[in-house]
Parts: structure tokens; C-alpha cells; sequence
């Protein structure tokens, strides 16, 4: 059976050679006579699976000394929780609205504080990015929260807001490790990994020491602490050792291939051949502001529910799927993660043209 070349949001498409690689150890992990599923988390074993791990996000994104990498487990969700319990001091947070995953971090942070929603792009369905230059910060605020990459709408930002000093907590899950990023402009980043980095269920949360406090609402769940992780190196409990080991893989493939500038570099190239084809096609068109667009999720339509629906089982049958977009937006969504070859893309654009020559009346 071919592997096809799978658009999908998430999960999604991870790199051919760390599949190899991982089925290579599947029976035998390095002699140890055992897969990664079978052995102890407290094993000699995995514990060099899981710091070099560490190691190796760190040289990646240049995570200074002063933050924490904790693995958690609850995929990004989960962290919706617990950033409002784990930064909670005045009792009061700033969000900016771009989307479905901002609405939810929202309101679950609701049960915890108090919530100013400061900014939002809902009047035009979530299409663009709001200026976030002067907005109105709250003296209080514990922190100022952002989606950086719009999964569903396909935006993101390209400036961070201004926090005027507040500390910045952003869900990066659909764009991690896609491009160099500043880690002092932030209090907290974290994502979950199963868009652009590794299987489902595990988030990866790189933190401000100073923001890891005991000092937390008595009621926090104990793994919802950030402290009870970095007090045990992420292993209070049994971590997804499984989804570490696979993240693990995808570090050391990243930083053979080039590290997070070349993946940008290439990132910048595949969205730029499907963009240019969507600004010039008389029957595709894409649904974001030009100057919001996201590298990683790019939304298009026909304007025609069954135009749509035709190109999408077309495409399926081209070995192109999970093209179908969300509900909310309609039409279509190519997810081009770092994993999607260059290839994958030129493929989809050509289909594009000639299914726009044949259906453009
Ligand atoms: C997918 C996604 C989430 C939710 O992740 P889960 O691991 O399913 O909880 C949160 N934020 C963004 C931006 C996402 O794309």
C-alpha cells in the first residue's frame, strides 16, 4: 500500500524517515530486547530517550536556562486548565479571540478567574488577525493570552501583541517548531504536539521558572500543577512515553535537516506555490486576509457547496485527502506541516489547475 499525501490538520502527517525508524526499533529498541511501549518509564532506557529530548528541543528552539520543558499529558486542551490555575494571582486575564481553540481556552479559564476578551476577529469569521498594538491591557491582568496559529481559520500572527508588560502565554500547537521563535517574548508556549511534531495526547509546555509557583489554588488537580511535573522532570506520573519517544525522533530529524530557520525557509516556499495559485484561479479562492495567512494552514473554497464537494472526492481519489475543511469555514484546508514535502504540494497545485480547467464554465 502507498502512503498518500495526507493534508490533514491533525493528526497528521509525520516525517517518512522517523516512521522507518521507529518500526525499525519497534520489536528491538536498541538491543534492550523490548519496544518503547513495554519498558519502564524509570528504566536507564528511557531516561535517555526522554532528556535527550529535552536536549535536543532546546538547541532547537534556543530555549533559554530559565524556562522549563515539561512534557504533560492531555494534548493541548488540558493546558486550558491549566494556565488559569497555574498563573492565577490577581484573578483576572486577558484574551484575544482569533478562533475556535482561543473561544475554548476562554471559557474554560472562565471557571477559574476573571476573563476580558480584549480583542477579536468574530465579526469577519475569524479571517484576520487583529491589530494588537495599543489594546486595552488591564492593570491587573495575570497574563495576556493568544492562539499564534489559527488551525481552523488558517491566520497567524506575524507580530506579537503588545502585552505592555504583561506576560504572554501562547497555544503554538499548530505551528511548532515550524519556525524560529523568540522564547523571552513569552511567559509561557506550549502546544500540543500531534499537528506538526509527534502522536496525539502529549503537550509540550515550555515555561518562565518564575511562573512555576506552589502558591496555586488549593483545588488544582495535582497534574494540573506545573510544579508536581517540574519537581519530577515530567515523570510524577507515567508520562506518553510512546509520543516522547516519537517527538524525540522528530528533534533529531529536524536538526539534521537544517533546524527550525530551514524549516521555515521551506515552509515559506510550500505555502508561497499554493498561495500564488490561489491569487491568480478564477475558481479557488483563499478565505484569510493576505497579511494574516498562516504557513501551515491554508483554507480555500469554490464559493460552490458541490464544486467542493466534487474537488475534495477527486483529490481522494489522487491519493491528495483529508482535504475537506472545517465546518465552520466550509470548502477546503491543506495542512502543510513540516513533514508535507515540497512535492506534496506541487502535486495538489497541479491537480488544482487541471481540475479548474475542466470544471471552470
Ligand atoms: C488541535 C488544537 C488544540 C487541541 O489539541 P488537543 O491535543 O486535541 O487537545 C488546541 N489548540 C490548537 C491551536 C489546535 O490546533
Amino acid at each position: 500500500m502507498a502512503r498518500v499525501y495526507n493534508f490533514s490538520a491533525g493528526p497528521a502527517v509525520l516525517p517518512e524517515e522517523v516512521l522507518k525508524e521507529a518500526a525499525a526499533d519497534m520489536l528491538d529498541y536498541k538491543g534492550c530486547g523490548m519496544s518503547v511501549m513495554e519498558m519502564s518509564h524509570r528504566s536507564s532506557v528511557f531516561d535517555e530517550i526522554i532528556k535527550t529530548a529535552e536536549k535536543d528541543i532546546r538547541t532547537l528552539v534556543g530555549i533559554p536556562d530559565n524556562y522549563k520543558v515539561l512534557f504533560h499529558q492531555g494534548g493541548g486542551t488540558m493546558q486550558f486548565s491549566a494556565i488559569p490555575l497555574n498563573l492565577k494571582k490577581n484573578g483576572v486575564a486577558d484574551y484575544i479571540i482569533t478562533g475556535n481553540w482561543a473561544k475554548k481556552a476562554a471559557q474554560e479559564a472562565e471557571k477559574y478567574l476573571k476573563v476580558n476578551r480584549i480583542a477579536s476577529s468574530a465579526d469577519k469569521n475569524f479571517s484576520y488577525i487583529p491589530d494588537c498594538s495599543d489594546l486595552p491591557i488591564d492593570d491587573d491582568a495575570d497574563y495576556v493570552y493568544i492562539c499564534e496559529n489559527n488551525t481552523i481559520y488558517g491566520t497567524e500572527y506575524w507580530t506579537l501583541p503588545n502585552t505592555k508588560g504583561k506576560d504572554l502565554v501562547a497555544d503554538v500547537s499548530s505551528c511548532f517548531l515550524s519556525r524560529p521563535i523568540d522564547v523571552k517574548k513569552y511567559g509561557v508556549v506550549y502546544g500540543g504536539v500531534q499537528k506538526n511534531v509527534g502522536p496525539a495526547g502529549l503537550v509540550i509546555d515550555i515555561i518562565r521558572e518564575d511562573l512555576i509557583r506552589d502558591d496555586v489554588p488549593e483545588y488544582t488537580p495535582v497534574l494540573l500543577k506545573w510544579k508536581t511535573q517540574a519537581d519530577k522532570d515530567s515523570l510524577y506520573n507515567t508520562p506518553n512515553c510512546w509520543a516522547i519517544y516519537i517527538c524525540g525522533l522528530v528533534f533529531k530529524w529536524l536538526l539534521k535537516n537544517g533546524g527550525l530557520t530551514e524549516m521555515d525557509r521551506k515552509n515559506k516556499e510550500k505555502a508561497k506555490l499554493l498561495y500564488d495559485f490561489l491569487d491568480q484561479s478564477k475558481l479557488f479562492k483563499g478565505t484569510v486576509e493576505k497579511k494574516d495567512r498562516s504557513v501551515m494552514n491554508v483554507p480555500f473554497v469554490t464559493g460552490d457547496k458541490d464544486m467542493d464537494a466534487k474537488f475534495v472526492a477527486e483529490a481522494t481519489a489522487a491519493g491528495l485527502v483529508n482535504l475537506k475543511g472545517h465546518r465552520t469555514v466550509g470548502g477546503m484546508r491543506a495542512s502543510i506541516y513540516n513533514a508535507m514535502p515540497k512535492a506534496g504540494v506541487e502535486k495538489l497545485v497541479g491537480f488544482m489547475e487541471e481540475f479548474e480547467k475542466k470544471n471552470l464554465k
